[in-house]
């Protein structure tokens, strides 16, 4: 039976989606007023696009690779503009810009969840259509800004991608500093989670999603870190379990956290949709002024 809802779950989630995607029309047009800055050319925009370029061959040692992708919401503005950019295996990335960029959106077409209308986006060297989305997501964890509350138990939410035993989900749980809401009710694992069980806050319920991501082993983990639930990933335990559980995989984290941003390997700036400036923490120090604007005023030490 937990399984028959789980499956059903599985089916609402996409129309969960839509409707989300109605909500969210009404920023969309918001975006619209500034339609004429789009088309402006940032300072930055030149270098970038030099230092991205990503090379036409399957390459299995890019673990990602976006050529010239675009993508609009229905009839809405580019919210992600001709972006061209490889990710090689194992690299840790991180994607900071201002809010509204686009970076949650890259990550939604990194793991399928919306197809570009122009442009190819490669995972494993192979062009993500030819895959299957199930496919493409065996592979990926997906840590989502807002992570849903997903029905079901606690045992549910982190053994829903993979199977785990009872001992590996109390790691999982322990690892993400989470250990204390086996102590909310008597059910443990079992307990219900949201309204009438278990209550989690935003921070919580995206490093419940943290844990079944890792608990996955995925080779590729998209972490989107919450603007308004800095307190649990914050915690440098958290990043300790990411560094460690993520050793050889790829990373890579829309950041709001100078600390997480600092330890990449490359840093990529989005502005309005566009790939603006990359590089490390010190040459974009020297290169970016939106970066620089970033670091003293968007992310917290
Ligand atoms: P960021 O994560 O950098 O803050 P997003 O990727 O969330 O930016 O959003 C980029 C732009 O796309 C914004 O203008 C936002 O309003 C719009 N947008 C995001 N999600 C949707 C959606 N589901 N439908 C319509 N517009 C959206
Ligand atoms: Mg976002």
């Amino acid at each position: 039976l937990v399984q028959f809802i789980l499956y059903l779950f599985l089916l609402i989630l996409p129309l969960g989606r839509i409707v989300g995607t109605v909500g969210a029309v009404g920023e969309a047009l918001g975006g619209l007023s500034r339609i004429g800055e789009v088309l402006d050319v940032p300072e930055e925009d030149e270098g970038a696009t030099r230092l991205a370029f990503a090379g036409a061959r399957p390459n299995p040692d890019l673990a990602l690779v976006l050529e010239n992708v675009s993508f609009r919401y229905d009839d809405g503005p580019a919210v992600l503009d001709r972006l061209t950019f490889a990710v090689r295996r194992g690299q840790r990335v991180a994607v900071v810009g201002p809010s509204g960029a686009g970076k949650s959106t890259l990550l939604n077409v990194l793991v399928r969840l919306y197809d570009p209308v122009a442009g190819v986006v490669k995972v494993d060297g192979q062009d993500v259509r030819e895959r299957t989305r199930s496919q493409v997501r065996a592979g990926v964890g997906y840590v989502e800004q807002d992570a849903p509350v997903l029905a079901g138990t606690l045992r549910d939410n982190l053994t829903l991608a993979v199977p785990a035993t009872d001992a590996e989900c109390r790691t999982a749980l322990a690892d993400v500093n989470l250990l204390d809401v086996l102590d909310r009710s008597p059910d443990g694992l079992d307990a219900q989670v949201g309204e009438g069980g278990v209550m989690l806050s935003g921070g919580e319920r995206q490093r419940l999603a943290l844990a079944r991501a890792l608990l996955a082993r995925p080779t590729t983990l998209l972490l989107d870190e919450s603007t308004s639930h800095l307190d649990g990933l914050n915690e440098a335990r958290v990043r300790d379990l990411i560094d460690s559980q993520s050793a050889g995989c790829t990373l890579v984290v829309v950041a709001h956290r100078l600390s997480t941003v600092v330890d990449s390997d490359v840093i990529l700036v989005m502005d309005r949709g566009r790939l603006v400036a990359q590089g490390t923490h010190e040459e974009l120090l020297r290169t970016s002024r939106l970066y620089r604007e970033l670091a003293r005023t968007q992310l917290v030490r």
